[in-house]
């Protein structure tokens, strides 16, 4: 078992790969309230949440989501890939600007797992490419996150570990 403590303000964002069990991982630690998906987000601008062209529009709601949810000083979970740089920088300047904890949650987990669970899944039908771009994108930018802005950083490099973490909060 791995114990972590993130503070009660934080901006939690998790980092994987599709299949790397991000959204499991959300719903084992955190509040379904406290978790802003941007699948949900899709769902909610399209109907549909894999409709990519939906895309921009979610991330609109999720910032916006995120932004009011850190205005009134709650924590809050992304639940995105986030594996580019360019993504994650935004939720940092969102963190700073309400002054919530940025908390990176890596789940660095090999893509030929994330792809055999993929494949049993419904709506995730992706070639091998998809979650080897997502792994390879992850990798990039792995060891620069407190650069970024993170102030914690916790990574997690196989299912065991990822089943091993355990969280609490501290005011
Ligand atoms: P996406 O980015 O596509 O939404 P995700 O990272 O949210 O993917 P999940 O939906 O949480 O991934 O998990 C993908 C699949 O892997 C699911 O079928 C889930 O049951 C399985 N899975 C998730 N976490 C674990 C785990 N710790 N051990 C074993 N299987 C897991
Ligand atoms: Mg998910």
């Amino acid at each position: 078992m791995t114990k972590i403590a993130i503070p009660d303000f934080s901006l939690v964002v998790l980092i994987g790969a599709t299949g790397s069990g991000k959204s499991s991982f959300a719903r084992k630690h955190f509040l379904e309230t406290e978790i802003v998906s941007s699948d949900a987000c899709r769902a909610i601008v399209s109907d549909d949440e894999t409709d990519l062209a939906a895309t921009s529009d979610a991330f609109d709601l999720l910032n916006h989501t995120a932004a009011i949810r850190l205005k009134r000083r709650l924590v809050t979970v992304i639940d995105a890939t986030s594996v580019k740089r360019e993504d994650r920088a935004k939720l940092v300047q969102l963190a700073r600007k309400y002054h919530a904890l940025p908390v990176a949650l890596v789940l660095d987990i090999d893509p030929k797992i994330c792809h055999e669970r993929n494949q049993n899944r419904c709506n995730r039908d992706f070639g091998e490419h998809v979650t080897r771009n997502h792994a390879k994108a992850l990798k990039r930018g792995l060891r620069g996150l407190q650069k970024e802005g993170f102030r914690q950083v916790q990574i997690m490099k196989s299912p065991g570990e990822v089943n091993a973490l355990e969280i609490t909060r501290e005011p």
